[in-house]
């Protein structure tokens, strides 16, 4: 078994361990795969931090590390098909939505590979003929870069297309659940042309593999997308050495309808937002807050129609929406659900498994619908990462902010109106990462992701997902040293 890529060598984990990758839409043996833990990600970090300290790969001009990127992009989509079929397989996902996902994994290497050739130092007026200054945007260094199971190739180009543009080396773990496309994302990067030991794949579970990249001196940033409490766990451990983190976290995500907002679209919509890939999507539209003269109209709509939703397998294409990813998040799904009706919820429709015997081997969990939330109810509070819809009624703008915001997270969220002053005052107030005005889940490279308050902290995307993984330096050149006589 060779699974794990380190210093340009595919290997086997040092204590020989091994996982089964399984589909969840139907229990299906994917893979068999590596395992690796606290020795090999220490053999891995040894790796990066050497091809940053002697590699060429920092030093590159930024010209040719574009190049390379628009080469992976061209590679990612000549292996689309297998790509968007492996990453369905690991996550149960639809076919469609899997294909939409590598489409985006090529955006993203493309917009970054051109992206990063603009880039130019930056000359600074000191005020003075005799000196000339100037910044210049330097790699952070080694990169611990730890995805999760829900977009797996996705939110890994989101870190490894900046990180390389920025001439980083770095330490790759993807999910456990999900690591088929990294392992082939490696193979992609290596026939790129990208030097041995600038990019390393190390697989295995959080705990085991994942923690000791988040302390390790030798490693200079963490950037990490997953759930908020390894966020606060990760920020924590990298604290011992003050390293940069960049954390894009949960969300518990709005989607405020006016009564005044085109009725059919709001509630196609409010479909997607909170359906699409069964919930499991950080920004995914989970919370739907209903002006008052529409809501009974709107929530019955909304609730025909999610009792319509077919469920099923990667390949079924009648299918709309598939399977949770596992036994375990299930059953957490499931308790978020009880305890919402143990605090005085109403449920609409779903909140059981189908009784389809034909989707009797997957985690599948019915489209669901609470109404009646109120705050304070933990089914408010917490993110479900799962196919439940907490519905809320309000009456006018400011209540609408105020139950809005009424949130730990920050991450994204949407207005629907048809009064456009309206939607952009309330999406002014919002205090969000990401706000759509009569639209959801809408993403492009070049605009920044990432997450207010306990959404986390700094962005993906745009410049600034490439400026994470870049540090500034100012050079200062006297052109006419002289003494200064200041202690004459
Ligand atoms: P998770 O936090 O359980 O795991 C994410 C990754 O962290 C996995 O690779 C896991 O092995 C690793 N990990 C776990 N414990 C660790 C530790 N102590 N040290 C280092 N690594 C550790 O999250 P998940 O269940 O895989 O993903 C779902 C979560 O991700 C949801 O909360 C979702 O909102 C969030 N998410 C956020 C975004 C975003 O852009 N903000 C995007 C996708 C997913």
């Amino acid at each position: 078994m060779t699974d794990l890529f380190i210093g340009g060598q595919w290997t086997g984990s040092i204590d020989e361990r091994t996982r089964e990758i399984r589909c969840p839409a139907d229990g299906s043996l994917v893979a068999v795969v590596d395992e690796g833990g606290g020795k090999d990600a220490a053999e891995a970090i040894a790796a990066a931090r050497q091809a940053f300290d002697q590699g060429p790969w920092p030093r590159t001009p930024v010209g040719a590390r574009g190049d390379l990127l628009l080469r992976v992009a061209g590679l990612v989509e000549r292996d689309k098909a297998a790509l968007a079929r492996a990453e369905s397989l690991d996550t149960g996902k639809r076919l469609a939505e899997s294909d939409v996902d590598i489409d985006g994994v090529v955006a993203c290497f493309r917009y970054y590979g051109q992206l990063v050739r603009t880039e130019a130092d930056r000359v600074v007026d000191t005020g003075s003929e005799h000196s000339v200054s100037r910044v210049v945007y330097e790699p952070v260094g080694v990169c611990s870069l730890i995805t999760p199971w829900n977009y797996p190739l996705l939110q890994t180009a989101w870190k490894v297309a900046p990180a390389l543009a920025a001439g980083n080396t770095f330490v790759l773990k993807p999910s456990e659940l999900t690591p088929s496309t990294a392992i082939a994302l490696m193979r992609l990067l290596a026939e790129a042309g990208l030097p041995d030991g600038v990019a390393n794949l190390v697989l295995g579970p959080g705990a085991e593999a994942g923690a000791p990249l988040t302390d390790n001196p030798d490693v200079d940033m963490v950037s990490f997308t997953g759930g908020l409490r390894t966020g606060r766990r990760i920020m924590a451990a990298a604290a011992g050495t003050v390293k940069r983190t960049s954390l894009e976290l949960g969300g518990k995500n709005p989607n405020v309808v006016f009564a005044d907002a085109d009725f059919d679209t709001a509630v196609d919509y409010a479909l997607t937002a909170v359906f699409l890939h069964s919930g499991q999507v950080c920004s995914a539209g989970a919370r739907l807050l209903v002006e008052d003269p529409v809501h009974d109209a709107f929530v019955e709509e909304v609730v025909r129609r999610a009792r319509g939703i077919r469920l099923g397998g990667p390949f079924d294409e009648r299918a709309q929406t598939g399977p949770l990813i596992s036994a375990a998040h299930r059953a957490k799904v499931e308790a978020y659900v009880a305890a919402g009706l143990a605090e005085g919820a109403r449920l609409r429709c779903g909140g059981t498994r189908p009784d389809d015997p034909a989707l009797a081997d997957g985690y599948y969990f019915l489209p669901t619908v609470l109404d009646r939330c109120h705050s304070g109810m933990s089914v408010l509070a917490d993110e479900s990462f799962g196919p439940v819809l907490t519905v809320e009624r309000f009456a006018g703008e400011d209540e609408a902010v105020r139950l809005a915001n009424d949130t730990v997270y920050g991450l994204a969220g949407a207005v629907w109106s048809g009064d456009e002053g309206r939607a952009e005052r309330v999406a002014s107030r919002l205090r969000l990462g990401t706000v759509w005005i009569n639209d959801y889940h809408p993403c492009l490279p070049q605009a920044e992701w990432g997450g207010f308050k306990q959404s986390g902290t700094g962005r993906e995307l745009g410049p600034s997902g490439l400026a994470e993984y870049r540090e500034a330096k100012h050079i200062w050149r006297n052109t006419r040293p002289r003494p200064q006589g200041w202690f004459a």
